[in-house]
Order: structure tokens, then C-alpha cells, then sequence
């Protein structure tokens, strides 16, 4: 299956159609652990911005490190200064807080770029790609500076 080298998504081809797409915010770029959690925010409908895959959590028990991650992909997207919010939107389990903590630190460094978490509309332990719509939405809408 064909990876977006843009946002890592996986099978949508390369640029996805949501990285070509022209009537989307590049100011904004959400930060996932899956594709499946893409399809979950497009359904609230509130998001317009871009995405970034990051697949996976760290996860020291499973043996998963940010070196594992599209972090460095993360990374290079924001060198354009274009971007000037990432929403960190990993799941609120140990791992998706690890690995948000993770990001937060290595993004605090970078100029010009908000960091935000979602709010915890949604409960805690709730995968993001199960959460239903009306809850992510208020998660969006409430997110924090991180
Ligand atoms: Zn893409």
C-alpha cells in the first residue's frame, strides 16, 4: 500500500487526497497514532486542517520507541514555517500521553509553532478511532496549549 509522504498515511495514495486537497487549513496539522483516527475526526466534521500518522505509540513494554514513529517526518514538515499549530491528538491512554509528552518537548523548541492537546472530551482509555463524533468534536474545540 502506497504511504503519503507527506502525512504517512497509509493507501490513499501519494499525496492522499486529504494532503492535496486545496480548501484545507496548512496553518494546522493534527497528529495521530493511526489512519483509522483520520476517519474518526473527518466524521466530527469540525476539523479542517491537515493530518500527521504518526503510527504507533511509544510503548516501552512493547518495545516501541519514538524512533519507530514519524516523528522525523513530523519534524521536517513543520521546517517551512508554514505551520504554526500542531494538536497533539494521541489517545488518552499511557502510551498516547507518553508519546504526546514526547512530542511536546521536541515541538517546544521549534519557533513560531502553538502546541495543543485535545481536551479530554473524550474519556479516558477510549481510543481515539472509537470515539464518537460529538465527543471529538468538543475534544477539538476545547484542546489546550499543551
Ligand atoms: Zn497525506
Amino acid at each position: 500500500m502506497a504511504t503519503c509522504s507527506v502525512c504517512c498515511d497509509l493507501g490513499g495514495g501519494d499525496p492522499c487526497a486529504l494532503c492535496a486537497a486545496p480548501n484545507r487549513d496548512d496553518k494546522t496539522v493534527l497528529v495521530v497514532e493511526q489512519p483509522q483516527d483520520i476517519l474518526a475526526f473527518e466524521r466530527s466534521g469540525e476539523y479542517r486542517g491537515r493530518y500527521h500518522v504518526l503510527h504507533g505509540a511509544i510503548s516501552p513494554l512493547d518495545g516501541v520507541g519514538a524512533d519507530q514513529l514519524k516523528v522525523r517526518e513530523l519534524l521536517e514538515r513543520l521546517r517551512n514555517g508554514v505551520v504554526t499549530e500542531v494538536i497533539l491528538a494521541t489517545d488518552p491512554d499511557v502510551e498516547g500521553d507518553a508519546t504526546a509528552l514526547y512530542l511536546g518537548r521536541l515541538l517546544a523548541a521549534i519557533d513560531g509553532v502553538r502546541t495543543t492537546r485535545l481536551a479530554h472530551g473524550i474519556s479516558v482509555g477510549t481510543e481515539i478511532e472509537y470515539a464518537d463524533a460529538m465527543s471529538l468534536a468538543r475534544a477539538l474545540e476545547n484542546r489546550r496549549d499543551f
